[in-house]
């Protein structure tokens, strides 16, 4: 396994690695890795002859009131899961190589940048385009890969790849969950033990919903409603939003459909957690 750190010497590396006529798998990831990341890897390891795993927390898609500063760090853990991996290749970039000046060139994916989490992020979704397209041009990969868990990044991203004429295949993975539901998340670091119990509760509210969805119930006021109150059973845990939309679109469905997303997003103790799920 390398670990590259230098831009010109990645990208040389993906030029030489598509000279022999292999293909590059890329998995995006802000380190701290966990059994969500390496479900991607493994799929990356059987679609891909070489595996870039990328680390590197991107400064550009953090608020200024939000966690930059203390966001959780382990390299050398994230450097043995990747060589018991299978990883091929470590890119981990530095701010002052990504960024040697103040960045002025950004890509937009409008109307799905602004809701939802980019609604209380702003310039969120701007911070995480720019650096996967970033990204992208270092490594040229064939295939990227990327986690359900965060569902509206996927859609901006693959709306990106779609706008841009992007020549990279995006491919979506299931969301790896700990034994009590909740979803695997660097920042699950942050819960103390009463708070990872409480944390439960989300993916309690989204399965009430879709069990809700299966035995009839498809009007998207009523989901939301059950999603509300279940999450209401747990005192220490607040809402941000509740919505019912259309996969593809992201849009907000107010009647219903057979093809839906639930997503959550909501602060337990100071840490904020996203969940989703698709009901096909
Ligand atoms: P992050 O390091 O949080 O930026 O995540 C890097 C990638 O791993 C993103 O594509 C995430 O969606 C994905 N990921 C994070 N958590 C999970 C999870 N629990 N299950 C599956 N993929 C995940």
């Amino acid at each position: 396994m390398k670990i590259v750190t230098s831009l010109s010497d990645m990208h040389s590396l993906a030029a030489s690695i598509r000279r022999e006529g292999k293909t590059i798998g890329i998995v995006p990831t802000m380190g701290f890795l966990h059994e969500g990341h390496l479900s991607l890897v493994r799929r990356a390891r059987e679609e891909c002859d070489i595996v870039v795993v990328s680390i590197f927390v991107n400064p550009t898609q953090f608020g200024p009131n939000e966690d930059f500063g203390h966001y959780p760090r382990d390299t050398e853990g994230d450097r043995k899961k990747c060589e018991s991996a299978g990883v091929n290749i470590i890119f981990m970039p530095t701010a002052e190589e990504m960024y040697p000046e103040k960045p002025t060139v950004f890509i937009m994916v409008e109307g799905l940048s602004d809701i939802l989490e980019g609604a209380i992020r702003p310039g969120h979704f701007r911070g995480v385009a720019t650096v996967v397209a970033k990204l992208f041009n270092i490594v040229n990969p064939h295939k990227a890969f990327f986690g359900q868990k965060d569902f509206q990044q996927c859609v901006v991203i693959k709306r990106m790849v779609k706008g841009l004429n992007m020549d990279v295949e995006v491919v979506v993975l299931p969301i790896v969950r700990e034994k009590g539901g909740l979803a695997m998340s660097s920042r699950n670091s942050y819960l103390s033990a009463d708070d990872r119990r409480a944390a439960t509760v989300i993916y309690r509210a989204l399965s009430a919903a879709r069990d809700l969805f299966i035995s009839g119930t498809k009007e998207p006021e009523k989901l939301k409603k059950k999603m509300r109150a279940v999450l209401f059973m747990e005192p220490g845990v607040g809402i941000d939003y509740v919505v019912v939309s259309d996969p593809e679109t992201l849009e907000p469905l107010d009647t219903a459909s057979s093809n839906i997303v639930l997503l959550v997003a909501a602060r337990v103790g100071k840490t904020r957690l996203i969940d989703n799920l698709i009901i096909p």
